[in-house]
């Protein structure tokens, strides 16, 4: 008799991702996967070559907590590069389990039980199950309109006396928009008013396009000292499966988010953090070609949904596109849950409905839209394109 396990309540209500739904799905019906953000090729191969050379060298045993001192120096130096950060390598960075340890480990170490965090929705998924697990309130301020535009009177109100920390992901997912600089400037002045802390989660931030710039929170007037920046290797590298992330700032976060990270994780593959060194000290020329190449995808994707009938709206930033289906599916599907599924099912291609970045009263804000990741190969998009353009010919 198989045993009587009783979930406890923090998880109980979690469900499974959509990102492991889609894949499964998509697997299924041998659809193009253009759902999860896992690009389908290879990061720069003297980055690959850097950790086989690190398990080669006898770097297989635990890591520092807090990570490698070299790699914590690169991760330092990365900062003072694209955004003139100033970070001592010794006390102001923690290497995590990705972003997302960082994350969580960001509001464990920071939040007790009946505080509030602000969220912007659609959200990134990780989050506010993190708050839940944390016993955290999370508090939303919507993005709306083709721009991804939040209204600065909804962002004061939603600030409180039990406010802690305000999330803040840019360029973002699922959108693609990259917040200005002024939006940036009316966060900082709240949490200055407010004496909270903002964490920023800024894993797309050499994912931009048309030029657009990206700002660092924590380099705005008053905000060094209470903004933690989260990033990691996965997306910027095309290694999202190695896991490797990081939180900097002021000596005073970094050890809140340490306290935490000492008993999650402890410590972060060794190899693979070493190879961050190599990563990380890349020339210029490596993040201007990255961005070239994305931008052509983006162009290529925007065409390829456009010319099938979608309403899609231009990223500024990150792996996705976000797009009104309402022009091309049939009558029966009301819904992004049914639009996506109906896709996988009648055309063989993946993508994500965006309502699951929604709390529960607001799900009807991502009804019309879906997601469509842009990080795969030209041939793959390809293979979406002839796909898609049999849409309204059957
Ligand atoms: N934050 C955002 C906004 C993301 O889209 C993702 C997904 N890849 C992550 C965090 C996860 O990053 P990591 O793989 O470094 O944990
Ligand atoms: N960040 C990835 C995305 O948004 C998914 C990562 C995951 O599967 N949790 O597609």
């Amino acid at each position: 008799m198989s045993a009587k396990v009783k979930i406890a309540r923090r998880v109980a209500g979690f469900g499974t991702t959509i990102f492991s739904d889609i894949n499964v799905s998509a697997q299924r019906h041998h659809a193009v996967n253009l759902g999860q953000g896992a690009p389908d090729f290879d990061g720069p191969p003297e980055v690959l070559g850097a950790a086989v050379t690190a398990v080669n060298s006898q770097l297989n045993q635990y890591a520092p907590g807090l990570g490698m001192q070299a790699v914590r120096e690169a991760i330092a130096r990365h900062a003072e590069r694209f955004y003139g950060q100033k970070i001592d390598p010794t006390c102001q960075v923690v290497v995590t389990s990705g972003a997302t340890e960082a994350v969580f480990a960001a509001i464990l170490g920071l939040t007790d039980p009946g505080d509030e965090v602000i969220v912007f929705q659609p959200v990134y998924d990780t989050y506010v199950p993190n708050m839940v697990m944390a016993g955290v309130r999370p508090r939303y301020v919507t993005l709306r309109g083709e721009a991804w535009i939040f209204d600065p009177e909804e962002l004061a109100r939603a600030f409180t006396p039990r406010t802690r920390a305000i999330i803040v992901n840019t360029p973002h997912n699922p959108t693609g928009k990259v917040y200005s600089r002024e939006e940036l400037g009316i966060i900082a002045e709240l949490c200055v008013k407010y004496d909270a802390v903002a964490i920023t989660d800024e894993v797309y931030e050499h994912i931009l396009y048309d030029g657009v710039p990206h700002t660092r929170l924590a380099t705005l007037p008053g905000m060094s000292e209470r903004t933690l920046t989260i990033s990691s290797l996965g997306k910027t590298f095309t290694v999202t499966g190695w896991k490797v992330g990081w939180a900097i700032g002021a000596e005073s976060l970094v050890n809140a988010v340490n306290q935490a990270h000492q008993f999650i994780t402890f410590a972060v593959a060794s190899p693979l953090q070493a190879a961050a060194v190599t990563a990380l000290g890349l020339p210029n020329a490596f993040f201007a070609n990255l961005q070239a190449t994305y931008q052509g995808k983006r162009d290529l994707m925007l065409d390829i949904l456009r010319g099938a009938g979608f309403r899609a709206f231009k990223p500024q930033g990150s792996y996705f596109i976000m797009a009104d289906w309402r022009g091309i599916a049939p009558g029966h599907v009301k819904d992004d849950v049914q639009f996506a599924r109906w896709l996988i099912e009648n055309v063989g291609v993946a993508c994500i409905p965006p309502s699951f970045f929604y709390q529960d009263s607001d799900k009807h804000l991502g009804k019309y839209f879906t997601r469509f990741a842009v990080c795969k190969k030209d041939e793959t998009l390809a293979a979406a394109a002839e796909r898609l353009s049999r849409l309204g010919k059957a």
